[in-house]
């Protein structure tokens, strides 16, 4: 036995995708045993779903020292354009990524499954979760084989990061509420003859929409609907369904060959209505699923699991003064921004899909008018992103905690070089002895000092980024 308390690990995972790796690799970095349990054989990976990684998520990765090398991978887009009249300059964003990075999932997740291998957490492939059950100080999961073979681990926490048919979501009993959003997506990751070199969204006369994004490798990926062609998942898709898409949304089909992958699905935006029950918690799209509009799922499950590996950390080291309080705090903080991601992607896919002079007349002026009202351009492009995210930020003396922390030049190298050591920072001015915050610190503090010799604020930057303290 690896865990605490007669457990056989310290906290288990189920599902090996993004949010479950980047949770695992935590977890195992700061000295805690974890268990992975994935359904895949090992070696078999996802399908390449998601393919862009916003700025917030890379200086999560950057926090983890994944950040440079997944860029590498990748292609960085500066200018999303989308319904023809709405641009989003991304090299705006006061980020060390201003851009979006366009990387297909898998190396994501390949980054990801290495960090957590040489952390050491035990992952059990070919495994998959059939039954929990929970008492005051333990949980229990039975897991099965493909081969028919068993086996039962308990663990002091578990954590579902096992997606949208979450079999520990259904263990629990809960609900997903939520409806279908659209059906009869066709997907095309293809070469193209002529080549846009922007992420463009664009949507027909409300019968039609389009979206092509490059790889950055010579394959772009196509996304396209016709509301005439409403069909099931199963309905194989042929080039010519998404070249016709493409001719009659953006004018041209761009010289579509060569497919290397063809598929239709539908969309859904769903959310559970709580992310910890007990010892159990849920991330990812386990926990919520929405349109692919925004290219939000990867990015948002991965920031679920940065909000609570800390957190899990803390209470297992018997660090937090308020464990009860400190794991609540991961729903009271990431549901709301799942539910902000629920609709502000399905406004995008409503408005692409809006039909009728009226309806066309508002996505126009709305498009036009964000791009003309900078605080509403500001504010999309800081959802978007992520960078805008905070948790309940404060006023007044307050107004910095919960808030992002940027990437601040210290004496001791980059914030988000710090934050590698999986703790709070302290930044206090040079020479000063540090005045520390007034409520207790659930965890380690590493301390620093400004870079600026003229900054005299004191400042406590939570594991994953977000300040929890300032002085005025
Ligand atoms: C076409 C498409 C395009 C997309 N584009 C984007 C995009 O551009 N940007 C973006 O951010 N997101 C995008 N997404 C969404 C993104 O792919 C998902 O949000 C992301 O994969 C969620 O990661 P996850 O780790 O939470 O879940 P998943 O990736 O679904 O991983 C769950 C894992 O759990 C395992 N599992 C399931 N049940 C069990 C069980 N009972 N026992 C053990 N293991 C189990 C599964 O095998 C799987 O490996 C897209 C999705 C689709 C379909």
């Amino acid at each position: 036995m690896n865990g605490t308390a007669g457990t056989d690990t310290d906290v288990i995972v189920v599902g090996a995708g993004p949010t479950g790796l980047l949770l695992a690799g935590d977890l195992a970095s700061a000295g805690l045993s974890v268990t992975v349990v994935e359904r895949r054989p090992h070696g078999i990976s996802n399908l390449t779903r998601a393919f862009g990684v916003h700025a917030r998520t890379l200086e999560l990765l950057d926090a983890r020292d994944l950040a440079d090398e997944l860029v590498k991978t990748g292609t960085r887009l500066t200018r999303l354009r989308l319904f023809r009249r709405l641009t989003l300059d991304l090299s705006r964003l006061r980020s060390r990524f201003p851009f979006l990075l366009i990387t297909p999932q898998y190396e994501v997740e390949r980054l990801l499954e290495r960090r957590a291998v040489a952390a050491g957490v035990d992952f059990r492939y070919g495994a998959e979760l059939r039954a929990l059950h929970q008492d005051a100080d333990t949980v229990t999961a039975e897991v099965g084989a493909a081969d028919g073979t068993g086996t039962t681990l308990r663990a002091r926490y578990l954590v579902g990061a096992d997606g949208h048919r979450s079999a520990v979501r259904r263990a629990l009993g809960l609900p997903f509420p939520g409806r279908s959003v659209i059906r009869s997506i066709v997907l095309a990751d293809v070469r193209l003859a002529e080549a846009p070199d922007e992420l463009i969204a664009a949507a027909g006369s409300g019968d039609t929409f389009a979206f092509v994004a490059p790889f950055g490798d010579g394959w772009y990926r196509v996304m396209g609907w016709d509301r005439h062609r409403q069909v099931d998942d199963g309905e194989p898709v042929d080039l010519d369904e998404v070249r016709e898409i493409a001719r009659r949304t953006l004018g041209s089909d761009l010289g579509m060959h060569d497919a290397r992958w063809l598929s239709r699905f539908h969309s859904e935006e769903r959310q559970v209505p709580a992310y910890r029950t007990g010892r159990v918690f849920l991330a990812g799209d386990a926990a919520h699923v929405h349109s692919p509009a925004g290219g939000q799922g990867l990015n948002t499950g991965l920031q679920d699991a940065a909000n609570l590996s800390w957190k899990l950390t803390s209470v297992l080291r018997g660090e937090a003064s308020d464990p009860e309080d400190l794991l609540d705090s991961y729903h009271r903080e990431r549901h709301p921004v799942g539910a902000t991601v629920l609709r502000s992607s399905g406004t995008l896919v409503r408005l692409a899909m809006a039909r009728g002079p009226l309806q066309r007349t508002v996505r126009a002026l709305g498009a036009g008018f964000i791009n003309a009202v900078r605080p509403a351009a500001a504010r999309a492009m800081g959802q978007i992103t992520g960078i805008g995210i905070a948790y309940g930020a404060g006023h007044g003396a307050h107004r910095l905690m919960g808030r992002r922390a940027p990437d601040l030049e210290l004496t001791e190298g980059r914030l988000y070089e710090l934050l590698r050591r999986g703790e709070f920072v302290l930044v206090a001015p040079q020479g000063a002895a540090p005045q520390g915050p007034h409520t207790p610190v659930p965890g380690r503090v590493l301390r620093a000092s400004w870079a600026n010799r003229d900054r005299q604020d004191t400042l406590l930057v939570r594991p994953d980024g977000y300040i929890a303290w300032a002085t005025d």
